[in-house]
């Protein structure tokens, strides 16, 4: 097996479900020692790194956080540096909808997802750029350290009903190339995966029926859902040297959603 993350230490925020799950268990093959972050069920945490340093045999720890609270945010990364002496990679996964009309649309509703989607990824890449400055150049890569948000392909397209969450991934567009341009310099990466559908629990409803999947698919070229261990390998592939020179990337893995499907017949 390929271990081109032997040696560094990753963080995935949002760890115990989805698409942050296949990132821990991706980046653990790939070597990496790995810290799970959850916010509530830690029985579940806990049995997610079980099962990935059985088939791994990386080391991985679990730390219960908010990423939207600030000082929860600082104890995890002091976590981070008692333990693993540091971090080469973070990935800012965690991430949530409250979806409404935006009429009907609450300021708390509003603030649940900017709070979690865009302070969250804030706080935990700032804490990373310290930590990366802080501990200089390592010889496990080329880069001081790498950043990968996970945003989603509603950085650009427009979501009605669901314009919190969209407005979250927009901002989280223009955080990442803002943070790359400023530490590119200094040798720091930092990109996005933009996700289209991917099989899991936040988007049950859009894929649990025949129906619901059927119509699912009119938006997608490639004619199949993603799923999270689509997104792994691009984590993967992201971490790694082999992608040491994309910066201020946001890269789509989304089975051509982007493509305009609705002009596929011609329009
Ligand atoms: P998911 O299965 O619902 O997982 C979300 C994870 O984030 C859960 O582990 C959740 O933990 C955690 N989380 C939520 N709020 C948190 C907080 N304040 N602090 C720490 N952790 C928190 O959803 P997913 O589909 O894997 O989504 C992961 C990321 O991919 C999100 O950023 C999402 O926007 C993005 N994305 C997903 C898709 C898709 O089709 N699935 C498409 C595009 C982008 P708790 O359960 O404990 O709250």
């Amino acid at each position: 097996m390929q271990r081109p993350l032997a040696g560094q230490r990753a963080l995935i925020t949002g760890a115990s479900s989805g698409i942050g799950k296949a990132i821990a268990a991706a980046l653990a093959g790939a070597g990496a020692t790995v810290m799970i972050n959850y916010r509530s069920g830690k029985e579940t945490a806990e049995a997610i790194a079980h099962e990935i340093r059985e088939s791994t045999k990386s080391a991985v720890l679990t730390h219960q956080a908010d990423v939207s609270q600030e000082a929860e945010v600082i104890a995890m990364f002091e976590r981070l540096q008692a333990e693993f002496g540091g971090l080469d990679i973070l990935v800012n996964n965690a991430g949530l909808q409250r979806d409404a009309a935006f009429h009907e649309m609450t300021l708390e509703q509003w603030n649940t997802v900017i709070e979690v989607n865009l302070t969250g990824q804030f706080l935990c890449a700032r804490e990373a750029v310290r930590c990366f400055l802080k501990q200089g150049m390592r010889p496990v890569s080329k880069a001081l350290g790498k950043i990968i948000f996970i945003s989603s392909v509603h950085e650009v397209i427009p979501w009605a009903g669901h314009v919190n969450y969209a407005a979250s991934k927009g901002g989280v567009m223009l955080l990442m190339k803002s943070v790359a341009q400023e530490y590119a310099p200094l040798r720091i990466r930092v990109n996005s995966i933009c996700p289209g559908a991917i099989r899991t629990p936040i988007n049950r409803p859009a894929w649990e029926t025949p129906e619901a999947y059927q119509a699912l698919l009119k938006l997608i070229p490639y004619k199949r859902i993603g799923e999270p261990e689509d997104i792994g390998k691009a984590a993967v592939w992201l971490a790694s040297d082999d992608s040491d020179y994309v910066t201020g990337a946001s890269i789509f893995v989304d089975g051509g959603m982007l493509l305009y499907p609705g002009f596929e017949s011609g329009g």
